[in-house]
């Protein structure tokens, strides 16, 4: 399961944070994840507590924003909405559209103490 390795990848950010911002503990996590970013939901929150534990994040609370998908048009220039990076250009029906958001995960927010 690819969101497996994000969510150790994520471990790892906060891993970093904690020694190089001098905090031992997080009580919640915010992520942002994009429409465009193939990451489940369902399968963050049921790896997370997996993932986490045994670390400094164990028993944290996880909250996930999802971030809607947006492109620039190619051909005519505007910006569009994204269900999925194959949607064509509403207004002119150009398959080339540049995903300008929503394609990424990050760490949004945290909590620590
Ligand atoms: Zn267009």
């Amino acid at each position: 399961m690819h969101e497996i390795s994000l969510l150790k990848n994520v471990r790892e950010i906060l891993e970093e944070h904690a020694i190089s911002e001098k905090f031992s503990k997080v009580i919640k996590v915010t992520l942002e994840i994009g429409k465009l970013s193939s990451v489940e939901p369902d399968a963050l929150r049921f790896g997370f507590d997996v993932v986490m534990k045994d670390s400094l994040a164990e028993n944290a609370e996880l909250l996930i924003s999802e971030l809607n998908g947006l492109g620039l048009c190619q051909q005519c220039g505007q910006q569009v909405e994204l269900e999925t990076s194959y949607d064509p250009c509403p207004h002119c029906d150009s398959p080339f559209i540049k995903v300008i958001q929503g394609a990424e995960m990050k760490i949004k927010d945290l909590s620590v103490i």
